[in-house]
């Protein structure tokens, strides 16, 4: 809890907590090219204001009696240095003021805290892109204050601070709701009483606000002026933004720019949007949707409840930015507005869960979002393969949870593979699967580098069958759930039997070799003599047709689970158990060759040694742990003294 200090005037003065102190410090010292984003921020968070009464007054009327027309005013004085923006909202209460300007409460702006390096250069760059609310005021003053009066109540309370560490509040004077917010501005900052400037910056910045902006104290713009020419007299406040909803206006209507400022107005994220969806639905149900998917991946994307963060408004009102029945969660990076001209204004949280319009507006934009990415997909593949690595991991969710949605979305994911290092879509897979190849092949792993090296892939890449190469944890649990794309099945290459022989190999050798030693008696006598050393720790052992270099590899049988999956859980403490794995052996190996004539000659006991070591070089091969490395090094060393003396 901060410290308070009773001031003269029976006010109280507290300490900034840390962080904001720490934000503060940067914010002042800001040498920044900016700054006027600071009006941006103000007017958002009056914009904020209003839109909260207005729903609050959905259901209490009389919160608005007499006072209907929101509007957010701006001042300006040369004579005084001051900057005045004022609004009809909400308002605060004496509590509200202490603690939403005396602490960080938004994530994003304690998580723009958290990225401060120290170095104030750079430390000044990130407030731009973030926007770091109403403290980026000090940016441009030596003193703000903050008069405001809750729409419920009849005290109205003056916050001030030089936002040099302290703050201190006081009982005020306001005749009516709203809060006034008066900046003093620095003696070189005079820029900000200027009426173009304002109106550059209102226009540039804020322009998609829904709520009309005035202007007072400025010289009527020179259009205005109707040659009569008394500007000495006060003029009156102009109106200095559209003032209507940039969803409700046509497409060609809205700049790129315009875009841009709503997007971080409605996202509260630094960067730009990389697709936009403006639309109008009419018909059985209408509504209009002006959605945005980020260029960059915001950080709270894998947050494990895994929100929706689209808007909510009924005929122009919001109503909610925490609706979960309006996006499916594979599509929670997308940000915008949506607004249904169907649902009742008084609209409960209760009403919104199974409500049969809701639902139809759900399926409408993902189906559009997913036909939009198509397009993307199609005329920019490049930024869609960076688009595929910010959000694939998301979309894959929807191959699990999205029956419908399925064919889409598989139509619309991208894989590394074996071949090269683009990304490549399944279609144009299948449309380079080999003679005989029946199946999609893939291998799953948490690094790509280990699974490109994986013994596994071997037989595949000799035979020129191209591998997808999946890293996502996700991938687990789509796999099991889709089978088949264009009746293709997916087929792991670290698992069961491999049909391998159907494709023909790139290397007309091998398959002689194989013909000639994947039968013989020497084989069938070592693996004899393996399972018999290895004995449960191993499910089978059996001669490989996946491996070329490597002596041997561990897959799992048919119907075992998967071994990625099998570590993962085991990672997050979800398995006990481990399933014993299948040894795969490769015949044509100088190694395996010179164990079956040992075998032969000397009996199964004496490749005991080896069984174990081949079992435990597979494990590393997986990139797992020995349960027993003593034993390993012993043996290793024993194998290895042999040959030396030999
Ligand atoms: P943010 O707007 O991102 O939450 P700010 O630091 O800009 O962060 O504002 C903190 C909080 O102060 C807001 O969330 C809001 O509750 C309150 N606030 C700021 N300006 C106003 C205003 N003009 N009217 C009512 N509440 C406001």
């Amino acid at each position: 809890m901060a410290k308070t200090k009773k001031t003269k005037s029976g006010g109280e003065t507290r300490q900034f907590e840390a962080d904001v102190s720490r934000l503060l410090d940067i914010v002042a010292n800001a040498l920044y090219s900016e700054k006027e984003i600071f009006l941006r921020e103000l007017i958002s968070n009056a914009a904020d204001a209003c839109d909260r009464l207005r729903y609050a007054a959905i259901t209490t009327p009389a919160l608005i009696e007499g006072d209907s027309d929101f509007r957010i005013a701006l001042t300006i004085d040369k004579d005084a240095r001051t900057l005045t923006i004022a609004d009809n909202g909400i308002g605060m209460t004496h509590d509200d003021l202490a603690n939403n300007l005396g602490t960080i409460a938004r994530s994003g702006t304690s998580a723009f805290v958290d990225q401060l390096s120290g170095d104030s250069k750079k430390d000044v760059s990130l407030i731009g892109q973030f926007g770091v609310g109403f403290y980026s005021a000090f940016m441009v003053s030596d003193e703000v204050e903050v008069i405001s009066r809750h729409a419920e109540g009849e005290e109205a309370w003056r916050w001030s601070s030089d936002g040099k560490g302290e703050f201190t509040i006081e009982e005020a004077a306001q005749d009516s709701r709203g809060t006034t917010i008066t900046i003093h501005l620095k003696e070189d900052e005079t820029e900000f009483t200027e009426p173009y400037r304002i109106r550059h910056i209102v226009k540039t910045y804020s322009d998609h606000i829904a709520v009309p902006i005035t202007l007072i104290g400025g010289e009527p713009p020179k259009e205005d002026v109707d040659g009569e020419g008394d500007s000495e007299e006060e003029a009156a406040p102009e109106t200095i933004n559209s003032a209507s909803a940039i969803w409700t206006r046509s497409r060609g209507d809205v700049t790129e720019q315009q875009h841009k400022e709503f997007y971080h107005h409605i996202s509260h994220l630094g960067d730009e949007p990389w697709l936009t969806a403006h639309f109008r639905v009419e018909g059985v149900i209408e509504y209009a949707g002006l959605l945005y998917v980020p260029t960059d991946r915001p950080m709270d994307l894998f947050h494990q409840d895994r929100p929706t963060k689209v808007s909510l408004y009924v005929k122009r009102v919001f109503i909610t930015d925490n609706c979960e029945e309006l996006l499916p969660r594979w599509l929670r990076f997308v940000r915008g507005v949506v607004d249904s001209e169907d649902l009742p204004l008084n609209v409960s949280r209760e009403m919104l869960q199974n409500n049969p319009v809701l639902s139809k507006i759900k399926t409408g934009i993902t189906t559009r979002l997913l036909n939009e990415l198509k397009k993307q997909a199609e005329n920019e593949p490049d930024a869609y393969a960076a688009f595929w690595e910010n959000f694939g991991p998301v979309l894959k969710e929807g191959l699990y949870e999205a029956f419908g949605d399925r064919e889409a979305l598989l139509e619309l994911s991208r894989f590394k593979s074996t071949k090269g290092d683009d990304l490549t879509s399944l279609k144009d897979y299948v449309e380079r699967m080999k003679d005989g190849q029946e199946a999609i092949y893939y291998i799953t792993g948490s690094e790509i580098d280990t699974l490109r090296m994986s013994p596994q892939l071997e037989g595949f890449e000799a035979r020129g069958v191209e591998v997808l190469l999946l890293t996502d944890p996700v991938d687990e649990f789509w796999l099991p759930m889709i089978g088949a794309f264009d009746e293709k099945s997916f087929k792991s290459v670290t698992r069961g039997g491999d049909d391998l022989a159907a494709i023909k190999s790139n290397d007309a050798d091998d398959e002689a070799k194989d013909e000639e030693s994947s039968g013989s008696e020497d084989i069938d006598r070592l693996i004899a003599a393996l399972k018999v050393s290895l004995g449960e720790d191993v499910k089978d052992v059996r001669p490989s047709q996946r491996l070329t270099e490597s002596a041997v590899c561990l897959v799992a049988d048919d119907g075992d689970m998967d071994m990625n999956l099998e570590r993962m859980l085991k990672a997050h403490n979800q398995l006990d158990a481990k399933s014993p794995r299948v040894l795969e052996i490769n015949p044509k190996h100088a190694l395996i060759k010179q164990l079956a004539s040992t075998a032969e000659s000397d009996g199964a006991d004496s490749v005991r040694d080896a069984a174990l070591l081949l079992l435990d070089q597979a494990r590393i091969l997986e990139g797992e742990t020995l349960s027993d490395p003593a034993a390993f090094a012993r043996r290793m060393s024993s194998v290895m003294q042999k040959s030396l003396s030999a």
